[in-house]
């Protein structure tokens, strides 16, 4: 094992909620898979297979390396788009690649002018204008020059998309701001329309919105969090079932985290346990030390309070969490054995560590438990 711990991904439940989004979404609308933030834990090489496998055919990435890591692997010439950031010297394999991107301000709209003019091919653009996030977009004062800057390169640009962003579509307290930015949007897209400049497809709703607001579902959706099997927040969750009868979770969380037991230790009564004095053994004590710390993204707020699994059964964290190791009480449990497995995440026989336990322990999102997963964990996907 190159790591002390491993991640797997069920191919199954990632084509159950691919399955579950494109009937949600119905045929009308295209669904691009968000896949940045090494594919929110999950691995992007691993991911892009699932999703090609799931019938994806849209990756959206956040910048150039992550577009590399998705180009070498994808395997049936699917539509790549940059949302972020572009290394200077990556402009040239992007516009060569077709790779699409998103245009943020005038300054990348020149650079997509210049490198379009040095390697022959017409850049692939998306126009991410402002409507209220206030992070990226092309600002309103910039409008005359963006168009004029467009028109007259015609030859070297291709406008595909019109975008932008909700700023917190999962919660209903932003609600006013999200109406608002939507109505800005649809005008200022008509401004780019009235001045000649019509994009092929207008996209806004990440699986927030796509939850929330249906009508912003326009021609495309950019979902990361729902195909990996979580909801952007439980509110989003409460207001999907409430309209329905089923009232069931329609997602399958796929990712399992496991490690094992490397070693088995009896402690006395009135023991420290670990570093300091955090735990002391109340009475005779059996106990297992896992070779998986916060360096392994397992959090620290874990210590003396989170859970794994271990022979079906759920055991608790004794002391605090290291850098590389947690140890875990087995006293009541018979027969572990040093290379036991230990779920971190996922399910073990009938017992489950959920991913939401584990984000309310940690007192975290979904998105940063799940981006935070170091990327030197082995991942692998599981097609069976
Ligand atoms: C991350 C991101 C998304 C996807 O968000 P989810 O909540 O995971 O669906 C969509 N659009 C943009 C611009 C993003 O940065």
């Amino acid at each position: 094992m190159a790591s002390t711990s491993k991640i797997t991904i069920k191919l199954n439940d990632i084509k159950h909620n691919v399955n579950f989004l494109k009937s949600l979404i119905g045929d009308s609308v295209r669904l691009s898979a968000v896949i940045k933030g090494n594919a929110y834990g999950h691995g992007t090489s691993n991911m892009v297979r699932a999703f090609e496998l799931a019938g994806i055919n849209h990756f959206s990435v956040y910048s150039s390396p992550e577009a590399r890591v998705a180009f070498d692997t994808q395997s049936s010439d699917p539509t790549i788009v940059i949302m972020g950031f572009i290394c200077e010297n990556d402009y040239k394999w992007v516009i060569k690649n077709n790779i699409e991107f998103y245009v943020s301000n005038l300054d990348v709209l020149e650079k997509a002018v210049q490198y379009s003019k040095e390697t022959g091919n017409k850049a692939l653009l998306h126009l991410d204008i402002e409507t209220g996030m206030n992070r990226t977009g092309i600002a309103n004062k910039d409008f005359k020059n963006a168009v004029s800057i467009i028109n007259s390169n015609l030859d070297y640009l291709e406008i595909i998309g019109i975008t932008s962003h909700f700023a917190g579509a999962e919660s209903i307290a932003n609600h006013t701001r999200i109406k608002k930015q939507f109505s800005v949007y649809k005008k200022r897209v008509k401004y780019f329309e009235n001045n000649n400049i019509v994009p092929k497809i207008k996209h806004i709703a990440s699986s927030a919105a796509t939850i929330n607001y249906p009508d912003t579902r326009l021609d495309l959706v950019r979902i990361g969090i729902l195909l990996y099997g979580y909801w952007p927040t439980r509110e989003t969750f409460i207001n999907y079932i409430h309209r329905r009868k089923e009232k069931s979770d329609p997602l399958n969380r796929s990712l399992r985290w496991c490690s094992s037991v490397i070693a088995i230790k009896n402690i006395d009564i009135g023991d420290f346990i670990g570093y300091g004095m955090s735990f002391q053994a109340q009475h005779k004590m059996k106990i297992i030390i896992v070779p998986v710390g916060y360096s392994d993204g397992y959090s620290r707020s874990l210590s003396n309070n989170g859970h794994v699994l271990v022979k079906g059964m759920k055991i608790i964290i004794v002391g605090s969490v290291n850098m590389n190791m947690i140890i875990c009480d087995i006293t009541n449990i018979e027969n572990v054995r040093i290379g036991d497995e230990v779920v971190l995440i996922g399910n073990q026989g009938e017992s489950e560590i959920s991913f939401s336990s584990f984000a309310n322990m940690n007192n975290l999102l979904n998105y940063e438990i799940l981006a935070r997963l170091p990327q030197n964990i082995d991942r692998n996907l599981k097609e069976l």
